[in-house]
């Protein structure tokens, strides 16, 4: 990441581990680009996933979804911390 800049494009990061499945975040997001990944969690639920490319940083997911620390988003040009992948 260029730190001059910051982030060239927003970005959503799903911890898996803290995901439940419920499917709220892939139903709201406008862009479409949450979807149910088919392996399961290590509390047995098929959690979120991101295509990699299409997020423009709305936040709908992040406020929409029921787990705290699930969801981050990372809105384009954010500057700080290493950002995850
Ligand atoms: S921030 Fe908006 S566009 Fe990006 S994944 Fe979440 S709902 Fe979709
Ligand atoms: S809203 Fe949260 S708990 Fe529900 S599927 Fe999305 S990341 Fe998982």
């Amino acid at each position: 990441m260029d730190l001059e800049k910051g982030l060239e494009s927003a970005r959503v990061v799903i911890r898996e581990d803290e995901c439940k499945g419920c499917g709220l975040c892939i139903n709201i997001c406008p862009e479409k680009v949450l979807f149910e990944q088919k392996h399961l969690n290590r509390m047995g639920y098929h959690p979120a996933g991101y295509l990699g490319t299409g997020c423009i940083g709305c936040g709908f997911c992040f406020y929409q979804c029921p787990e705290p620390g699930a969801i981050t988003v990372y809105k384009k040009g954010y500057v700080g911390e290493e950002v995850e992948r």
